[in-house]
Protein backbone atom coordinates (compact mmCIF):
# COMPACT_ATOMS: atom_id res chain seq x y z
CA UNK A 1 0.00 0.00 0.00
CA UNK A 2 2.50 2.44 0.88
CA UNK A 3 4.24 1.44 -2.60
CA UNK A 4 1.02 3.32 -3.81
CA UNK A 5 1.65 6.21 -2.32
CA UNK A 6 5.20 6.84 -2.66
CA UNK A 7 4.88 8.14 -6.38
CA UNK A 8 1.97 10.72 -5.56
CA UNK A 9 4.27 12.31 -2.58
CA UNK A 10 7.19 12.11 -4.85
CA UNK A 11 4.64 14.15 -7.53
CA UNK A 12 3.46 16.34 -3.85
CA UNK A 13 7.27 17.18 -2.85
CA UNK A 14 8.49 17.89 -6.68
CA UNK A 15 5.42 20.16 -7.02
CA UNK A 16 6.69 22.09 -4.13
CA UNK A 17 10.20 22.45 -5.89
CA UNK A 18 8.95 23.96 -8.89
CA UNK A 19 6.53 26.03 -6.70
CA UNK A 20 9.69 27.19 -5.10
CA UNK A 21 11.81 27.52 -8.00
CA UNK A 22 9.45 28.35 -10.90
CA UNK A 23 11.23 25.03 -13.02
CA UNK A 24 9.79 25.05 -16.35
CA UNK A 25 6.77 25.60 -14.81
CA UNK A 26 4.31 25.53 -17.84
CA UNK A 27 5.49 21.87 -18.45
CA UNK A 28 5.03 20.82 -14.94
CA UNK A 29 1.84 22.28 -14.45
CA UNK A 30 0.07 20.34 -17.14
CA UNK A 31 1.56 17.13 -15.66
CA UNK A 32 1.01 17.98 -12.24
CA UNK A 33 -2.68 19.56 -12.69
CA UNK A 34 -4.00 17.19 -10.06
CA UNK A 35 -1.36 18.59 -7.67
CA UNK A 36 -2.25 22.27 -7.64
CA UNK A 37 -2.94 23.87 -4.41
CA UNK A 38 -4.89 26.26 -6.35
CA UNK A 39 -8.15 25.47 -8.42
CA UNK A 40 -10.17 27.25 -11.24
CA UNK A 41 -13.45 28.03 -9.96
CA UNK A 42 -16.72 26.39 -11.47
CA UNK A 43 -17.46 29.95 -13.38
CA UNK A 44 -13.99 30.86 -14.14
CA UNK A 45 -13.44 32.90 -17.31
CA UNK A 46 -10.85 33.72 -19.68
CA UNK A 47 -8.31 36.10 -18.64
CA UNK A 48 -8.46 38.46 -21.69
CA UNK A 49 -5.55 40.71 -21.81
CA UNK A 50 -5.96 44.13 -23.44
CA UNK A 51 -2.96 46.48 -21.93
CA UNK A 52 -1.37 43.85 -19.04
CA UNK A 53 -1.66 46.31 -16.34
CA UNK A 54 -1.10 44.71 -13.12
CA UNK A 55 -2.77 46.14 -9.65
CA UNK A 56 -1.66 44.03 -6.19
CA UNK A 57 -4.42 45.83 -3.96
CA UNK A 58 -3.64 45.51 -0.25
CA UNK A 59 -2.74 41.76 -0.85
CA UNK A 60 -1.83 40.00 2.42
CA UNK A 61 -0.41 36.15 2.35
CA UNK A 62 1.13 33.35 4.46
CA UNK A 63 2.49 30.16 4.38
CA UNK A 64 1.98 29.52 7.76
CA UNK A 65 0.00 32.01 9.69
CA UNK A 66 2.31 32.80 12.85
CA UNK A 67 4.59 34.18 9.98
CA UNK A 68 2.54 36.26 7.53
CA UNK A 69 4.63 36.48 4.32
CA UNK A 70 3.12 39.84 2.73
CA UNK A 71 0.82 41.86 4.47
CA UNK A 72 -0.89 45.10 2.94
CA UNK A 73 1.40 45.03 -0.15
CA UNK A 74 0.02 47.60 -2.84
CA UNK A 75 1.34 48.58 -5.95
CA UNK A 76 0.63 49.46 -9.65
CA UNK A 77 2.42 48.39 -12.89
CA UNK A 78 1.17 50.18 -15.43
CA UNK A 79 0.91 48.74 -19.70
CA UNK A 80 4.29 48.46 -20.85
CA UNK A 81 6.43 49.74 -17.60
CA UNK A 82 8.86 47.73 -15.23
CA UNK A 83 8.55 47.53 -11.42
CA UNK A 84 12.03 46.34 -9.56
CA UNK A 85 11.78 44.43 -6.27
CA UNK A 86 14.41 45.15 -3.95
CA UNK A 87 15.36 44.44 0.03
CA UNK A 88 16.95 42.04 1.95
CA UNK A 89 16.59 37.80 2.03
CA UNK A 90 13.04 36.36 2.94
CA UNK A 91 11.47 39.78 2.50
CA UNK A 92 8.77 38.12 0.15
CA UNK A 93 9.99 39.38 -3.22
CA UNK A 94 9.79 35.87 -4.59
CA UNK A 95 5.73 35.31 -2.90
CA UNK A 96 5.06 38.41 -5.06
CA UNK A 97 5.95 36.64 -8.04
CA UNK A 98 4.56 33.24 -7.32
CA UNK A 99 0.95 35.06 -6.32
CA UNK A 100 1.02 36.68 -9.54
CA UNK A 101 1.46 33.24 -11.33
CA UNK A 102 -1.27 32.23 -9.01
CA UNK A 103 1.19 29.41 -7.35
CA UNK A 104 -1.20 30.46 -4.32
CA UNK A 105 -4.56 32.71 -3.99
CA UNK A 106 -3.82 36.05 -1.76
CA UNK A 107 -5.34 35.46 1.94
CA UNK A 108 -6.56 39.10 2.11
CA UNK A 109 -6.88 42.04 -1.24
CA UNK A 110 -7.13 41.17 -4.35
CA UNK A 111 -4.14 41.02 -7.59
CA UNK A 112 -6.06 42.22 -10.54
CA UNK A 113 -4.76 42.39 -14.18
CA UNK A 114 -6.47 44.82 -16.68
CA UNK A 115 -9.69 44.82 -13.71
CA UNK A 116 -9.61 40.73 -13.74
CA UNK A 117 -9.21 39.28 -10.33
CA UNK A 118 -6.88 36.93 -11.40
CA UNK A 119 -8.20 34.70 -8.63
CA UNK A 120 -11.81 34.49 -10.75
CA UNK A 121 -10.05 33.28 -14.28
CA UNK A 122 -8.74 30.48 -15.87
CA UNK A 123 -5.44 29.49 -14.31
CA UNK A 124 -4.83 27.73 -17.98
CA UNK A 125 -5.26 31.18 -19.64
CA UNK A 126 -3.35 33.52 -16.91
CA UNK A 127 -0.21 31.53 -17.47
CA UNK A 128 -0.23 32.00 -21.19
CA UNK A 129 0.14 35.52 -20.81
CA UNK A 130 2.94 35.79 -18.45
CA UNK A 131 6.57 34.92 -18.95
CA UNK A 132 8.66 33.69 -16.36
CA UNK A 133 12.52 33.97 -16.35
CA UNK A 134 13.61 32.05 -13.78
CA UNK A 135 17.26 32.83 -12.36
CA UNK A 136 18.44 29.34 -13.16
CA UNK A 137 16.85 27.90 -16.16
CA UNK A 138 16.48 24.40 -16.28
CA UNK A 139 17.02 22.97 -20.20
CA UNK A 140 16.14 20.05 -21.21
CA UNK A 141 18.11 17.65 -22.34
CA UNK A 142 17.60 17.89 -26.40
CA UNK A 143 18.81 20.30 -28.91
CA UNK A 144 19.12 24.25 -28.32
CA UNK A 145 16.98 24.42 -31.07
CA UNK A 146 14.25 22.38 -29.17
CA UNK A 147 15.14 24.40 -25.52
CA UNK A 148 14.31 27.62 -27.44
CA UNK A 149 11.77 26.27 -29.98
CA UNK A 150 9.83 25.28 -26.49
CA UNK A 151 9.24 28.88 -25.66
CA UNK A 152 6.41 28.95 -28.75
CA UNK A 153 5.90 25.60 -30.79
CA UNK A 154 4.35 26.89 -33.48
CA UNK A 155 7.02 29.31 -34.29
CA UNK A 156 8.69 29.46 -37.31
CA UNK A 157 12.93 28.62 -37.82
CA UNK A 158 13.29 31.93 -39.18
CA UNK A 159 11.30 33.07 -35.55
CA UNK A 160 13.43 31.04 -33.06
CA UNK A 161 16.88 32.55 -34.90
CA UNK A 162 15.50 35.92 -34.57
CA UNK A 163 14.55 35.64 -30.80
CA UNK A 164 17.70 33.76 -30.04
CA UNK A 165 19.59 36.87 -31.74
CA UNK A 166 17.38 39.59 -29.80
CA UNK A 167 18.87 37.17 -26.78
CA UNK A 168 22.30 37.55 -27.89
CA UNK A 169 22.66 33.94 -28.09
CA UNK A 170 22.33 32.93 -31.88
CA UNK A 171 26.51 33.92 -32.57
CA UNK A 172 27.70 31.31 -29.45
CA UNK A 173 25.10 28.95 -30.71
CA UNK A 174 26.76 28.78 -34.48
CA UNK A 175 29.60 28.13 -32.82
CA UNK A 176 29.10 25.04 -30.91
CA UNK A 177 29.96 21.77 -32.38
CA UNK A 178 26.74 21.07 -34.34
CA UNK A 179 25.02 25.12 -34.27
CA UNK A 180 21.47 24.82 -33.10
CA UNK A 181 21.26 20.67 -33.63
CA UNK A 182 23.56 20.97 -30.29
CA UNK A 183 22.32 18.89 -27.77
CA UNK A 184 22.36 20.31 -24.57
CA UNK A 185 21.65 19.76 -20.78
CA UNK A 186 22.97 17.41 -18.47
CA UNK A 187 23.89 15.21 -20.83
CA UNK A 188 24.86 17.42 -23.86
CA UNK A 189 26.89 20.54 -23.97
CA UNK A 190 26.72 22.46 -20.91
CA UNK A 191 26.02 25.80 -20.71
CA UNK A 192 27.31 28.86 -18.32
CA UNK A 193 25.04 30.71 -16.17
CA UNK A 194 24.81 33.70 -18.56
CA UNK A 195 23.99 31.21 -21.60
CA UNK A 196 21.43 29.98 -19.75
CA UNK A 197 19.63 32.84 -18.82
CA UNK A 198 19.81 34.08 -22.40
CA UNK A 199 18.10 30.71 -23.31
CA UNK A 200 15.41 31.81 -21.20
CA UNK A 201 15.04 34.91 -22.51
CA UNK A 202 15.19 33.77 -26.04
CA UNK A 203 12.26 31.52 -25.32
CA UNK A 204 10.41 34.23 -23.68
CA UNK A 205 11.40 36.79 -26.95
CA UNK A 206 9.27 33.57 -28.53
CA UNK A 207 6.26 33.26 -27.10
CA UNK A 208 5.58 37.22 -26.61
CA UNK A 209 3.66 37.23 -23.28
CA UNK A 210 2.35 40.53 -22.66
CA UNK A 211 3.62 40.50 -18.44
CA UNK A 212 7.36 39.20 -17.84
CA UNK A 213 8.34 38.04 -14.15
CA UNK A 214 11.95 37.65 -14.06
CA UNK A 215 14.32 36.42 -10.93
CA UNK A 216 17.78 38.29 -12.20
CA UNK A 217 20.46 35.89 -11.76
CA UNK A 218 22.65 37.16 -8.63
CA UNK A 219 25.76 36.04 -10.13
CA UNK A 220 28.21 39.09 -11.49
CA UNK A 221 29.30 38.38 -15.00
CA UNK A 222 32.25 39.49 -17.10
CA UNK A 223 31.68 42.61 -18.65
CA UNK A 224 30.64 40.97 -22.30
CA UNK A 225 28.36 38.88 -20.97
CA UNK A 226 27.04 41.75 -18.52
CA UNK A 227 26.33 44.16 -21.53
CA UNK A 228 24.82 40.85 -23.74
CA UNK A 229 22.73 40.23 -20.69
CA UNK A 230 21.44 43.73 -20.37
CA UNK A 231 20.55 44.44 -23.77
CA UNK A 232 18.91 41.00 -24.06
CA UNK A 233 16.63 41.79 -21.05
CA UNK A 234 16.12 45.57 -22.49
CA UNK A 235 15.25 43.76 -25.58
CA UNK A 236 12.60 41.46 -23.78
CA UNK A 237 11.03 43.92 -21.28
CA UNK A 238 10.25 46.40 -24.19
CA UNK A 239 6.77 47.56 -24.29
CA UNK A 240 6.02 44.80 -22.04
CA UNK A 241 4.66 44.83 -18.23
CA UNK A 242 7.42 43.56 -16.35
CA UNK A 243 7.91 42.58 -12.44
CA UNK A 244 11.56 41.87 -12.06
CA UNK A 245 13.05 40.44 -8.57
CA UNK A 246 16.58 42.77 -9.54
CA UNK A 247 20.09 41.95 -8.95
CA UNK A 248 21.58 44.22 -11.66
CA UNK A 249 22.00 47.82 -11.06
CA UNK A 250 21.65 48.78 -14.49
CA UNK A 251 17.94 46.86 -14.46
CA UNK A 252 17.36 48.87 -10.50
CA UNK A 253 18.65 52.28 -12.27
CA UNK A 254 16.24 51.93 -15.43
CA UNK A 255 13.08 50.30 -13.95
CA UNK A 256 10.11 52.63 -13.35
CA UNK A 257 9.25 52.10 -10.07
CA UNK A 258 11.55 50.26 -7.50
CA UNK A 259 9.61 48.85 -3.83
CA UNK A 260 11.82 47.75 -1.42
CA UNK A 261 10.56 44.99 0.52
CA UNK A 262 11.19 44.27 4.08
CA UNK A 263 9.36 41.92 6.74
CA UNK A 264 6.56 41.71 4.27
CA UNK A 265 5.67 45.21 4.06
CA UNK A 266 6.66 48.20 0.90
CA UNK A 267 8.79 50.39 3.24
CA UNK A 268 10.37 52.61 0.74
CA UNK A 269 9.18 52.94 -2.91
CA UNK A 270 10.33 55.72 -5.73
CA UNK A 271 12.27 55.55 -9.20
CA UNK A 272 16.03 55.31 -8.38
CA UNK A 273 16.79 58.99 -8.13
CA UNK A 274 13.86 60.12 -5.71
CA UNK A 275 15.39 57.37 -3.43
CA UNK A 276 18.23 58.55 -3.57
CA UNK A 277 17.45 62.18 -3.09
CA UNK A 278 15.19 61.50 -0.15
CA UNK A 279 17.49 59.62 1.86
CA UNK A 280 20.11 62.73 1.36
CA UNK A 281 17.79 65.11 2.69
CA UNK A 282 17.19 62.70 5.69
CA UNK A 283 21.37 62.62 5.87
CA UNK A 284 21.63 59.52 4.58
CA UNK A 285 18.78 57.31 5.94
CA UNK A 286 16.87 54.46 4.24
CA UNK A 287 17.19 50.85 3.38
CA UNK A 288 17.78 51.72 -0.33
CA UNK A 289 20.31 53.92 0.47
CA UNK A 290 21.99 51.73 2.14
CA UNK A 291 21.93 49.03 -0.15
CA UNK A 292 23.06 51.52 -2.76
CA UNK A 293 26.18 52.64 -1.13
CA UNK A 294 26.71 48.88 0.18
CA UNK A 295 26.91 47.86 -4.05
CA UNK A 296 29.55 50.65 -4.92
CA UNK A 297 31.52 49.48 -2.27
CA UNK A 298 31.45 45.84 -3.00
CA UNK A 299 32.07 46.79 -6.78
CA UNK A 300 35.10 49.42 -6.40
CA UNK A 301 36.65 46.35 -3.83
CA UNK A 302 35.98 43.63 -6.02
CA UNK A 303 34.43 41.87 -4.03
CA UNK A 304 31.71 40.36 -6.54
CA UNK A 305 32.73 37.36 -7.84
CA UNK A 306 32.96 37.26 -11.64
CA UNK A 307 31.29 33.91 -13.48
CA UNK A 308 33.43 33.48 -17.05
CA UNK A 309 31.43 32.58 -20.03
CA UNK A 310 31.57 28.96 -20.77
CA UNK A 311 33.67 28.16 -17.84
CA UNK A 312 30.84 25.49 -16.51
P1 LIG B 1 15.22 35.93 -1.12
O1 LIG B 1 15.76 37.26 -1.53
O2 LIG B 1 16.10 35.24 -0.13
O3 LIG B 1 14.82 35.05 -2.25
P2 LIG B 1 12.46 36.81 -0.72
O4 LIG B 1 12.42 38.28 -0.45
O5 LIG B 1 12.15 36.36 -2.08
O6 LIG B 1 13.88 36.23 -0.25
P3 LIG B 1 10.37 34.98 0.08
O7 LIG B 1 11.02 33.78 -0.53
O8 LIG B 1 9.19 35.55 -0.62
O9 LIG B 1 11.45 36.14 0.32
O10 LIG B 1 9.98 34.60 1.58
C1 LIG B 1 9.15 35.41 2.40
C2 LIG B 1 8.89 34.68 3.72
O11 LIG B 1 8.11 33.53 3.48
C3 LIG B 1 10.15 34.20 4.42
O12 LIG B 1 9.96 34.36 5.80
C4 LIG B 1 10.23 32.74 4.05
O13 LIG B 1 10.87 32.00 5.04
C5 LIG B 1 8.77 32.36 3.94
N1 LIG B 1 8.55 31.29 2.95
C6 LIG B 1 8.90 31.31 1.64
N2 LIG B 1 8.50 30.19 1.00
C7 LIG B 1 7.90 29.41 1.95
C8 LIG B 1 7.26 28.13 1.93
N3 LIG B 1 7.16 27.41 0.81
N4 LIG B 1 6.77 27.68 3.10
C9 LIG B 1 6.84 28.39 4.24
N5 LIG B 1 7.42 29.60 4.31
C10 LIG B 1 7.94 30.13 3.20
Amino acid sequence: INQLYGPLNWFGTYYRMIQQNFIDMEKMLLLFKEQQSVKDLPDATELKVTDGSVIFENVGFSYDPRHPALNGISFEIPKGKTVALVGPSGGGKSTILRLLFRFYDADTGRILIDGQDIRTVEQESLRKNIGVVPQDTVLFNDTIYYNIHYGNINASEVEVHKAAKAAQIHDRILNFPDGYETRVGERGLRLSGGEKQRVAIARTILKQPPIILLDEATSALDTTTERQIQYALAQMTQDRTTLVIAHRLSTIVNADLILCIKDGKVVEQGTHDELIRKAEENGGDGIYYEMWQKQIKDESEGKVIVENEGSS
